[in-house]
Formats: C-alpha cells, structure tokens, sequence
C-alpha cells in the first residue's frame, strides 16, 4: 500500500470499536520527520524563548515541515508543529510565562 502523504481521515477497529483519527501521524514509517528520532521530546514543549529557538531550528531544516504545521493545526495540538508554537491549534506569538498575567493599571 501507497503512503498517502497528504492529510486525510482515517480509522481502524479494534475490539469492535472503530477508532477515527487524523492521518498521518508523527509515528508514520516513511516519512522524514526530522524529530522522530530526536532524544528530548519536550523540546517541541517549550518553557522558555531559548527552547523554542533550538526547537524552530530543528524545524527550519525538516522535510515535513507544512505538513506537520497543517496537521498541528487541524488537530488542534499544542507545542510546536512545524516550527510553530500551537496552542489548541492556535499559532502563539511567544511561550506564555508561568503564573497569572499581570494587572494593567
Ligand atoms: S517540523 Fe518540527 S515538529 Fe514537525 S516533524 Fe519536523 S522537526 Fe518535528
């Protein structure tokens, strides 16, 4: 069977309950995404400015790149996809700080 390399639906059963899924995913052979083997998932979490740099960085060169952005998105991901910081899906100019915001006076 062909890869399809595009984004598409797809499911499968099991125990007689189908389960329905955004495809592909980042644990798909034949594709190159440029993090699968990468030893430090949480970098693609970042905490601070630096983390997303050396995330973005690994990004800037991946193969995959578009089409794991378009795939954050549609599933509504956090962390960064495609060299973009997601939240629910959402592109994030910047990593939140921990804590509540600040009161604007
Ligand atoms: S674009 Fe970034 S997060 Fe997406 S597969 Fe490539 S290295 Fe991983």
């Amino acid at each position: 069977m062909k890869m399809q390399k595009t984004i598409h639906e797809d499911k499968f059963e099991t125990k007689g309950v189908t389960i329905a899924f955004t495809a592909p995913t980042p644990l798909d052979p034949g594709l190159a995404w440029a993090c699968a083997d990468h030893p430090d998932p949480e970098l693609f979490h970042p905490v601070d400015d630096a983390a997303l740099a050396a995330a973005q960085e690994l990004c800037a060169a991946c193969p995959v790149r578009e089409l794991c952005l378009e795939l954050g998105q549609r599933r509504d991901e956090f962390g960064v996809w495609g060299g973009v910081l997601l939240e629910s899906g959402k592109p994030l100019a910047a990593v939140r700080k921990p804590g509540r915001p600040k009161k604007v006076a």
